[in-house]
């Protein structure tokens, strides 16, 4: 990256990262901070479970996390692993989530922790509450747990185990402990209510056998401590001050606040909730996606059709562009849908300023001009980004032989098609005026192979001579100096605007949109796309923002992906 670019960069972190409104969280904030709470340090945490790859939903808990640390003086914002099921998670996961928080730009450094790290701790705390009696050893199987456990108008009933003495559970849950128990035979749950409205209270299992590797503890372990069990305590061993999570953990809250209340911990954090986002046309559920990527649907996490932050980051996506959009949707406590068009607007705004321009035919069909001389190459000055005006100019080869793409030429046009037609003249974007006089065609398939122009010499573009105007131009690339590529048309992954919602009978995986990729493999490109490195981006010019393929492009064989295209094609399509 260019000092320049680099400066950029920075001034642009910083006006993003200034919020531009408030939310209910960081007015709670805000008032705690004014009411001397926390000693003025607050704490927060994002806490990624690592059973699959980030996406655009956890960037806006990130978002939200790490934005209120940066914006708080002193405050710090943790990345915790919520390892605490075996079965699930893997270490490629760890290691994805890591780098998908820091591609999004934000430091978590030391502050990288496990829930595993805890099962020591928590393991003590489940002594201490069954030395309390407010835990016991439940011989039930799962049916049976959930046979008693009522439905939220009928009422739980009390397990026959509720009652054993303290010195028996303690004998049992050490006897879990060391494995002398199958795996379900035995659960420890927390002795809360059975008649409880809220079916979280009635008994919760807080630790279960799982005779399984842990990614991290190997086989220290045999029982693993429950969600609801593990999160609290887990954040007031770290000092999290706000542990902000989605609303469908409202219904656990008066969990969180039990366990913290009938034990002594280190801090008493609290929990808020904030509606998760939903995105049209979008899955978002690591359940969902892990069976795209199984069922083969896409090409893996990183298909830069899905919406992780690994396949965003593979189809072009600034981490700037969602940084934005995160702050734009704000924070709220209703679920909602966001529409796909505002994400795919902020990319837009963040590209426009940033990318540099390229001439690039996608479809392509020769164009001989026959009146300019055979071995003549003139040099077209091209601005780089009209946008920026430090990004300088580039010269085009120009020549006798050119690409263009084959949608700008239509041999029976209608009034309204102001591009190349017989007969017809247009501009050639940074070049001259040319007509088209004759069309050649293959004699067997009757498709177009030439079409034969002639140029006006006296209106070259940038000249500074007065020169004609006609009412189109369109970009072209020169056949002997033109780069050939792969280009990937990309488009939603869905044609249902909420895949995931099944309440009509339908799976998710029939809304799959068979157009979503289109693979171009004739594409040519302008000559200073050689050497294009991996992840770069760039507007073609008319087209679309594209990028450089991080995965399966070679300096020999360039693989580009459309990022997105210049509008909304969807929005044009539903008027
Ligand atoms: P998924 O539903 O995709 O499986 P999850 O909630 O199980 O997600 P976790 O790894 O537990 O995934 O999530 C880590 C954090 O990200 C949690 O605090 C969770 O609330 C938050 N999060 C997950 N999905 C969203 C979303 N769509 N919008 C906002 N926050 C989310
Ligand atoms: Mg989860």
């Amino acid at each position: 990256m260019s000092n320049r670019q680099a400066n950029t960069e920075a001034s642009k972190r910083e006006a993003d990262s200034k919020p531009e409104s408030s939310d209910f969280i960081r007015e709670i904030i805000s008032k705690d901070l004014q009411q001397g709470m926390d000693e003025g340090k607050i704490v927060t945490r994002f806490p990624p479970e690592p059973n699959g790859y980030l996406h655009i939903g956890h960037a806006k808990s990130i978002c939200l996390n790490f934005g209120i640390s940066e914006e708080n003086t002193g405050a710090v914002c943790h990345l915790r692993f919520d390892d605490t099921n075996p079965a699930k998670e893997e270490t490629e996961y760890v290691d994805s989530i890591k780098e998908d928080v820091k591609w999004l730009g934000f430091e978590f450094g030391e502050k990288e922790f496990y829930a595993s790290d805890y099962f020591d701790r928590l393991h003590e705390y489940a002594v201490q509450l069954i030395r309390d009696g407010k835990a016991f050893v439940c011989d039930l199987t799962k049916a049976e747990i959930a046979e008693y456990r009522g439905t939220p108008t009928v009422p739980g009933k009390n397990s026959p185990n509720r009652e054993r003495s303290v010195e028996e559970n303690l004998t049992l849950f050490d006897k879990m402990k060391n494995g002398e128990f199958a795996d379900g035979e035995k659960t420890l749950r927390a002795k809360i209510d059975m008649s409880s409205p809220n079916m979280h209270m009635r008994d919760p299992a807080i630790y279960r056998i799982r005779k399984t590797l842990h990614h991290r503890t190997g086989d220290k372990w045999v029982i693993y401590p429950m969600y609801d069990f593990t999160h609290c305590l887990s954040d007031a061993i770290e000092g999290i001050t706000h542990s902000l999570c989605t609303l469908e953990f409202e219904v656990h809250r008066p969990l969180y606040d039990w366990v913290l209340d009938h034990l002594s911990t280190p801090s008493r954090p609290r929990q808020i909730e904030f509606a998760r986002l939903n995105l049209s046309y979008t899955a978002l559920s690591k359940r969902k996606l892990l069976q795209l990527v199984e069922n083969g649907d896409v090409s893996g996490w990183n298909d830069p059709r899905m919406p992780t932050l690994s396949g965003l980051r593979r189809r072009g996506y600034t981490p700037e562009s969602i940084r934005k959009f995160c702050t734009q949707i704000g924070v709220t406590k209703f679920n909602s849908v966001t529409d796909l068009a505002r994400l795919e607007h902020s990319l837009r705004e963040d590209l426009n300023k940033s990318a540099h321009r390229v001439m690039a035919v996608l479809k392509p069909v020769k164009l001989i001009l026959t009146n300019y001389p055979e071995d003549q190459v003139e040099e077209m000055e091209a601005v780089n980004n009209p946008e920026d005006p430090d990004a300088g100019t580039r010269l085009l080869p120009f020549s006798r032989e050119l690409f263009i793409e084959r949608d700008d030429f239509m041999e029976d046009p209608p009034k309204k098609f102001f591009r190349l037609a017989p007969g017809r003249e247009v501009r050639l974007r940074y070049g001259y005026i040319i007509q088209c006089n004759a069309v050649v065609k293959n004699p067997d398939t009757g498709e177009i192979e030439e079409l034969h122009c002639t140029y006006d010499p006296e209106t070259k573009s940038g000249s500074g001579k007065p020169t004609r105007k006609v009412k189109g131009t369109i970009h072209w690339v020169s056949v002997q100096h033109s780069i050939p590529a792969e280009v990937r048309l990309y488009d939603r992954l869905f044609t249902k605007e909420n895949p995931t919602d099944e309440k009509d009978g339908t799976v998710f995986t029939e809304h799959l949109n068979s157009d979503s990729l289109a693979i171009l493999s004739k594409c040519r490109i302008e000559p200073s796309m050689k050497g294009a490195l991996p992840g770069a981006r760039f507007q073609f010019e008319r087209i679309g923002y594209f990028c450089v393929d991080s995965i399966d492009s070679t300096p020999d064989q360039l693989v580009i992906n459309r990022t997105v295209t210049l509008r909304d094609a969807w929005a044009k399509r539903k008027r």
